[in-house]
């Protein structure tokens, strides 16, 4: 899928372009564009829906009440927010939070690629369903619904880089459903496992009293932002 498309060769390039987007019309109604942020050396890309008014109003993802969540949980698992990459699939606010349009999200679509190109990353957490169908889309899989698909990793061609996809709710959904919470959390501790994993697997360093601990290699690095 997209084989042919013209991606963005760095970050910089990317961020000037989006920055001035009108390629679909939620570039009227935005205050900011979102692109996203944490770190670019990161092995975990986390990928939601889109904006809402929160992250309309200061430019950055998952700020809002389900972004609070989503940042607790993680460093409840010792995952510093700042270590993982977290973006959205359309990268401007739908008015009144309504779900981003088939249109919307194909025009959107050639950051989330550059993204994920640019990032290469291991392992790439889906916040609810959008994302889910985005994500599988792109690696040419059928995608059912997050309920069915949640709570499992699926190995997935991505743009030429193979994936760790693990599907799970959209933290809005877990913040007042006790019973979505304990799935969300369930899911989170299964993306750290994987985390764990993966980071032992680029290192090499399994040997006991070698090995560092997870954050050592989660840290981000200087050009991170
Ligand atoms: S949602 Fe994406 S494609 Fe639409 S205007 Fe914003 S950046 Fe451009």
């Amino acid at each position: 899928m997209s084989s042919d498309r013209s991606y963005f060769a760095d970050w910089q390039s990317l961020e000037e372009a989006v920055k001035r987007c009108a390629r679909c019309a939620l570039y009227k109604s935005r205050k900011n564009v979102v692109l996203g942020e944490g770190s670019r050396n990161a092995h975990v890309m986390l990928v939601g829906e889109a904006p809402g008014a929160t992250e309309d109003e200061m430019g950055r993802p998952f700020v809002g009440a389900a972004g609070r969540l989503l940042t607790m949980i993680l460093e409840s698992l010792g995952v510093k927010r700042e270590s993982v990459y977290i973006t959205n699939v359309v990268k401007c606010r739908p008015p009144g939070n309504r779900e981003p349009k088939e249109e919307e999200v194909e025009a959107c679509s050639i950051y989330l690629e550059s993204q994920i190109i640019l990032l290469k990353p291991q392992i790439i957490v889906t916040l609810g369903n959008v994302a889910g169908r985005k994500i599988f889309a792109l690696g040419n899989n059928q995608w059912s619904s997050v309920m069915k698909m949640r709570g499992k990793i699926y190995k997935l061609n991505i743009l030429s880089l193979s994936v760790s996809v693990i599907p799970t709710l959209h933290p809005a959904a877990a913040l007042y459903n006790p019973q979505l919470r304990t799935l969300f959390e369930e899911d989170m501790k299964l993306v750290r496992k994987v985390m764990e994993s993966v980071v032992k697997e680029v290192t090499g360093e399994l040997q006991k009293g070698k090995s560092r601990t997870l954050l050592d290699y989660l840290k981000p690095s200087s050009d991170d932002r």
